[in-house]
């Protein structure tokens, strides 16, 4: 699949300005999904896999603030939180949870989206201390979030992706089937994940070696997890 496109995630009860957010974002290029509670989001996330959170601090089944701390036990994924609660406590409260920005409402469109720019360059140069990690004929650029073999580009569904981008992040190191599934999915996912896990990892195999039985670029190590080859 095309990486081009970010896809954001908005987290937003109040329908009128759900729909502003949408028609600013898709305009502004991204892919765009939205949830209208913090129990509809806990599952977005885990389900799409955004590239960007948009939250809303009051939301009906949760406090946005609840829903940043528990994101941010497990993940890193950029949030801008968008809320009405405009006092510089809100804002430093928010901030100190993980919130990576804060914009208030009624907000700017240009403002918005320029500050999701920044998050999202922000975030990916924080990620790639390298863009770039190539073993044999394998390379991954972590920028472009594009993989080739042999110059040939591989398409990757954005769960393979996420899973070559984690392991390849760390080249020669074992990832546990558990870290890669929390990473990749998080902890709401309620699917038998160990099995996705390996699923996805046939599908990758299948792209991306020369004999998927005796892979060279990610390797398996037995009852423990996966391992990118390091560079001869
Ligand atoms: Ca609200």
């Amino acid at each position: 699949m095309s990486h081009s496109k970010p896809t954001v995630l908005i987290v937003e009860d109040e329908g009128y300005i759900r729909r502003v957010l949408e028609a600013v974002l898709h305009a502004g290029g991204y892919r765009v999904l939205s949830v209208q509670n913090g129990a509809a989001a806990r599952a977005g996330i885990s389900a799409y896999m955004p590239d960007l959170l948009l939250l809303d601090l009051g939301l009906p089944d949760m406090d946005g603030i609840a829903l940043l701390k528990e994101l941010r036990g497990w993940s890193r994924l950029p949030v801008i939180v968008v809320s009405a609660r405009s006092t510089e406590r809100d804002k430093i409260l928010a901030l100190d949870c993980g919130a990576d920005d804060y914009i208030t409402k009624p907000f700017s469109s240009p403002e918005l989206l320029a500050r999701m720019r920044a998050v999202l360059r922000r975030n990916a140069a924080a990620a790639s201390p390298e863009d770039v990690y190539c073993v044999g004929d394998f390379k991954i650029d972590f920028v472009k979030r594009i993989v080739t073999v042999g110059g040939e580009p591989v398409r990757l569904t954005q769960v393979e992706y996420r899973i070559v981008e984690l392991i390849a992040r760390q080249p020669g190191n074992v990832l546990t089937y558990r870290q890669i599934i929390h990473h990749v999915w998080g902890p709401y996912a309620d699917v038998d994940n160990n099995r996705i896990l390996r699923v996805n990892m046939s599908n990758i195999r299948r792209k991306i070696e020369r004999d998927s039985m005796s892979p060279q670029y990610i390797l398996t190590e037995i009852g423990v997890g996966y391992r990118m080859a390091e560079k001869a």
